[in-house]
């Protein structure tokens, strides 16, 4: 809730009440492809910290936690930067993510007090560098890259799931600094939709005995891929449901979509798909883990994924079962890419997209809260189905 105190008096804030984030309330952007400066205007001295990333080349400015409150057309990327990025991250955290068209390097990162008595300026100087110099400036920190790899390998321990209970991992998209798509007539954000139907699923899951849901997040908060798998892996999940709801260029296609994770992607569209949603870790400033070739011969290793992929592709068709005639699905509504947050060798995934954001009657759907609860109860009954040959198998 927002007050509006009168002038004069004081404010008591806490630690995480909403009027204690920074305030940018203005920004610009000038220059070429040599040099570019960004000007943030805050009503409080931002404390920073900069970073740099490669593949592609970011540098990474992390704020305290900030309203990001000038127009959008103030901050396009121009000059050195080929896109830029800014949000919240969490509660206490935000964001500015700048991606170099060529390798770049900050001349200047200063914090002064506006001349009029109006805050105080962030500037950013970023200059073009050789591109052994960029790579010197990100090995040179490179032992407080934070870990973002550890989820997706098997030697992670996985907490032990209380009880006998299927426990769900419900993973909302995106969130945060990355907004995902966008609605073509509502602009509605797709991290928006994304979180509001993981809140319904949720409840409509916390009914039913011997299943326990557990969300990947259930605020505006920014997680890495590996992150969500981390999350997943933790709690100790027998299935994970990533939600999405995403664009196509071609803005007739609708109905939902099951994907399942494989090297190769099903089709052109499950691969361009798959390609934008792997783009969230660089939205978001995340450090990508370097590929690693599977370990030859780790035969455990091996059979853990056949298992697990053999149930996420059950799932997926309980899903498809669940969905067919009741709700508008695309051609051949099962397919599959390389989506990274789908990797966990342990535990079976599947990411569904509701419906696509670039078709205005499934936007008007994805907005309309009796359709919302229908599908949220299709997809109780596909978990329900999923469920019930595992246990005649004795799985
Ligand atoms: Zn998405």
């Amino acid at each position: 809730m927002l007050l509006f105190l009168a002038p004069g008096v004081a404010q008591a804030v806490t630690a995480d009440s909403p009027s204690e984030r920074l305030v940018a309330f203005a920004a610009r952007i000038a220059g070429d492809e040599a040099r570019t400066r960004i000007v943030l205007d805050f009503d409080r001295a931002p404390v920073i910290e900069t970073r740099y990333i490669a593949n592609p080349d970011r540098i990474v400015i992390d704020l305290p936690a900030t309203a990001f409150a000038f127009a959008e057309a103030d901050l396009k990327a121009t000059g050195l930067f080929s896109d830029i990025r800014y949000g919240s991250m969490d509660a206490t955290s935000a964001r500015l993510v700048l991606t170099a068209a060529r390798p770049a390097r900050l001349a200047m990162a200063d914090i002064r007090p506006n001349e009029d008595g109006n805050g105080y300026r962030l500037v950013l100087d970023a200059e073009l560098v050789p591109e052994q110099e960029f790579a010197a400036l990100v090995s040179g920190q490179a032992w407080a890259a934070p870990q973002t790899d550890a989820a997706t390998t098997a030697t992670v321990p996985v907490a032990a799931a209380a009880a006998d209970d299927f426990v769900i991992a419900i993973d909302a998209g995106h969130g945060g600094i990355d907004a995902g798509a966008t609605g073509a007539s509502t602009k509605t954000s797709e991290k928006d939709i994304t979180l509001a139907f993981a809140k319904i699923l949720n409840e409509k899951l916390a009914d039913l005995p011997g299943i326990r849901a557990v969300m990947t997040r259930d605020t505006d908060k920014f997680l890495s891929l590996s992150e969500r798998v981390l999350i997943a892996r933790q709690k100790g999940a027998d299935l994970l449901i990533s939600l999405h709801a995403d664009t196509l260029r071609q803005a007739d296609i609708r109905g939902a979509t099951v994907y399942t994770i494989s090297d190769r992607a099903s089709d052109h569209m499950a691969a361009q798909l798959a390609e934008r949603e792997n783009f969230s870790d660089t939205i978001g400033g995340v450090e990508l883990p370097t590929e690693t070739e599977p370990e030859v011969g780790d035969i455990l290793l091996d059979l853990t994924r056949r298992e697990t992929q053999a149930f996420s592709i059950a799932m997926a068709q309980a899903v498809v079962g669940s969905f067919e005639g009741q709700i508008s699905l695309i051609n051949n509504p099962h397919r599959h890419a390389g989506f990274r947050v789908l990797q966990a060798p342990d535990v079976p995934s599947v990411l569904l997209e509701l419906g696509f954001l670039s078709n205005k009657e499934d936007e008007k759907l994805l907005l309309d809260p009796v359709w919302r609860e229908k599908v949220a109860g299709l997809l109780v009954e596909a978990i329900k189905n999923y469920r019930q040959p595992q246990f005649a198998n004795g799985g």
